[in-house]
């Protein structure tokens, strides 16, 4: 029998459409994503994006506090145990995640960590194939899968991934091979000055490497940057090569000056990219209308619906523009309301 709503994603979108769709009975279930070696090189593991980052500041809710209590009684014994120690700031990107995940469950969520590979969209129900090899119909699918990180697109990039370069200061920068070294972080977004402090933990020195004269970042991330002591912030810089040997991994970079073409050798033991992202879109193999940039087109105002009836989006995978976890979350709920309304006016 055809499912109800079948949510693909787990991250804020995710978690919140499935907490509305099974508040609404309609009995959802998410694909969360499969945990493979694949998923981790590209940072779409289970629980999206946010499971990448450390405090998150700005989410309602969560003021600076203890959550040590709120997080025993409310998770499952096994993942709490699995998580790091709370770092008694506000609230972790994990924990939210956990918590998201399992208040969706206290309201009968079905869970499969398994990855939708393949979409049937051209009739109804719906028929998604999951890279276990399972096929599932569904009436209504909610796409949330978020977007990854991009890389520079360099051959030394590629070649030192997993020894020293990285698109996740949080994954990696605790690693023994970066203590006290010097290491450089491409970018001049919020995500770059995020990852360059959070490295500065544990580097010599962070180099921030950026291609203009100004900053991305917000006034107070920015401010962040320039206030730490261990930050040094490259200005009008490009990385062209990025150096390292089968011994050591990485070993630095070389950068070319935007201002004057000149170039010069960094050294460096990781290679950090935080330059923007891509939504995660591959398993429509275009069936959906999307943008310029690949995120899937809102077709009516104010809602979540896409170019195919009783197909809806919600999240990172259709917003190239505010892209925060409440807002992920705001159009999770959407999409569920709109998901509910659409199989009441088919009498599903
Ligand atoms: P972003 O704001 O799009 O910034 C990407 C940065 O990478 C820009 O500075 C861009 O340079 C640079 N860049 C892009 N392609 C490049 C290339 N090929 N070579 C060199 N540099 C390149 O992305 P983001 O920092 O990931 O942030 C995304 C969204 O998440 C934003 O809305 C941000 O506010 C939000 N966010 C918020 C927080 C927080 O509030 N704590 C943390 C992380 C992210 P240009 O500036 O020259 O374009």
């Amino acid at each position: 029998m055809a499912e109800h709503v079948v949510i693909i994603g787990s991250g804020p979108a995710g978690w919140t459409s499935a907490i509305y769709a099974s508040r609404a009975s309609l009995n959802p279930l998410v694909f969360e994503g499969a945990i493979t070696e694949e998923n981790r090189m590209r940072g779409t593991l289970p629980l999206g994006q946010l499971a990448l980052t450390t405090e998150v500041e700005n989410y309602p809710g969560f003021p600076a506090g203890d959550l040590e209590g709120y997080l025993d009684n409310s998770l499952d014994s096994t993942r709490r145990m699995m998580m790091a120690p709370h770092q008694k700031e506000g609230v972790s990107g994990p924990e939210l995640m956990e918590l998201m995940r399992q208040q969706a469950i206290n309201f009968g969520t079905r869970v499969k960590t398994d990855d939708i590979v393949d979409v049937d969209l051209d009739s109804t129900p719906f028929k998604l194939t999951s890279l276990s090899g399972e096929v599932t119909e569904a009436h209504t699918v909610i796409i949330a899968t978020g977007a990854s990180a991009n890389y520079l697109g360099l051959d030394s990039e590629e070649r030192f991934k997993n020894r020293g370069v990285s698109a996740c200061a949080v994954c990696d920068g605790a690693l023994p091979r970066f203590r006290d070294k010097p290491m450089i972080v491409v970018g001049g977004g919020d995500s770059a000055v995020e990852e360059a402090d959070y490295l500065s933990k544990f580097a010599s020195q962070v180099h921030l490497i950026h291609r203009r004269d100004e900053l991305r970042a917000s006034k107070i991330m920015a401010q962040r940057a320039i206030d730490n002591e261990k930050i040094t912030i490259e200005w009008n810089s490009v990385v062209t090569e990025v150096l390292g040997n089968d011994d050591e991994g990485v070993t630095g970079a070389t950068l070319e000056s935007t201002s004057d073409g000149s170039s010069r050798d960094m050294d460096a033991s990781g290679f950090f990219v935080a330059i923007g992202h891509t939504p995660n879109t591959g398993f429509l193999n275009g069936k959906l209308d999307m943008n310029e940039k690949g995120y899937i087109t809102w077709t009516q105002p104010h809602r979540t619906n896409t170019s195919i009836e009783g197909v809806f989006a919600a999240g990172d995978v259709a917003d190239d523009y505010y892209r925060q976890a409440i807002t992920a979350a705001g159009t999770g709920c959407q999409a569920a309301l709109d998901a509910e309304r659409y199989l009441a006016s088919k009498g599903l």
